[in-house]
């Protein structure tokens, strides 16, 4: 993709604040207003069209990635695909976005193939290959290696995780890309939240980016404000070749089901509890909580800040 002039203003039409006012310029037939806080980001009632539900899930990644400041000019980002259903709508999005965007940055998709038993990613190569999208797929046995880790009661996921995020590091790296991007939404985020909340008695839930511990990368979920059930309606109706994975779904009683669980019945008691939760993660009163190095914190930095309603 080829720069911009004068696409390192702050502001300037290289800007990523620009990507927004580039898609209400250019997609204005097919627009719905863009959510403010408290508004949802649900389907509308009436059935919606795969195109319009397309859109619309790029629209709400689009404003986080403007509203978090997820990509700037020059970016290079690794773009974790699992196989799932979340991955693989992240990159198609974030690589029609970049095609039009008025920021250059580039992506690299990169799969890893775990050795789990079964697993065929034959139809993923392909449809990366399709998407024309630079990628790689990795061969790493962790599956052994979890579950050699994983004790009797433990979960798949923790040792799992740890170890596909550092092959995912190494593969940023050989790439050399800066930034990562991970397929969390919503209903992650506010899962997390709910762990935290009722399991280890923190109140945290999931940034939208932040640098790894070792300063080398930004860490970054553009979909982190995007519905679940609309992420999955939409991989119907592309028919991406999902891959399963088989280790966390021969677990049962995982702490995380627990909490879709839970977040399940409240929806049904609250409609739209969901959105009303990720607004609350956007608004948080921190004079009103019981940690005391936030309060001092907000308390010394509250004059920057307009008073919150
Ligand atoms: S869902 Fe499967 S692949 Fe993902 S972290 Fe859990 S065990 Fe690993």
């Amino acid at each position: 993709m080829a720069g911009h002039p004068g696409s390192d203003r702050l502001g300037g039409p290289g800007s990523i604040e620009a990507i927004l006012g580039w898609v209400i310029a250019h997609e204005a037939p097919n627009m719905i207003p863009l959510p403010l806080l408290g508004e949802t980001t649900e389907a509308p009632e009436s059935p919606e069209t795969a195109s319009r539900l397309r859109d619309r899930l790029s629209r709400t990644m689009l404003k986080t990635v403007g509203e978090y400041q997820l990509i700037k000019e020059g970016d290079r980002i690794l773009v974790a695909v699992s196989g799932g259903k979340d991955s693989y709508t992240m990159l198609e999005l974030l690589w029609e976005a970049r095609k039009k965007a008025p920021v250059d940055f580039e992506l690299v998709a990169v799969h890893l193939d775990q050795g789990q038993p079964g697993y065929d990613g034959r139809a993923l190569a392909a449809w990366l290959k399709a998407l024309e999208v630079p990628h790689e797929i990795v061969h790493e046995d962790t599956y052994s290696i979890v579950l050699e880790q994983a004790r009797d009661n433990a979960t798949y996921c923790a040792p799992c995780s740890r170890l596909r995020r550092g092959i995912l590091y190494s593969s940023a790296e050989r790439h050399r890309c800066n930034k990562l991007a991970l397929g969390h939404h919503r209903d992650d985020a506010l899962e997390t939240l709910f762990m935290n909340l009722l399991y280890a008695g923190r109140l945290q839930a999931m940034p939208a980016r932040y640098r790894t511990n070792d300063g080398r990368f930004e860490v970054i979920r553009p979909l982190l404000e995007c519905a679940e059930d609309d992420l999955a309606r939409h991989a119907a109706n592309e028919r991406y070749p999902i891959i399963p994975c088989n280790l966390c779904g021969a677990q049962s009683g995982l702490k995380r089901d627990r909490a879709a669980e839970l977040l399940a019945t409240l929806e049904r008691e609250i409609p739209n509890v969901r959105n009303i939760m990720l607004s609350a993660l956007k608004n948080v009163r921190p004079s009103h909580l019981l940690d005391v190095e936030v309060a001092e914190a907000w308390e010394a930095s509250a004059h920057k800040y307009p008073a919150r309603k």
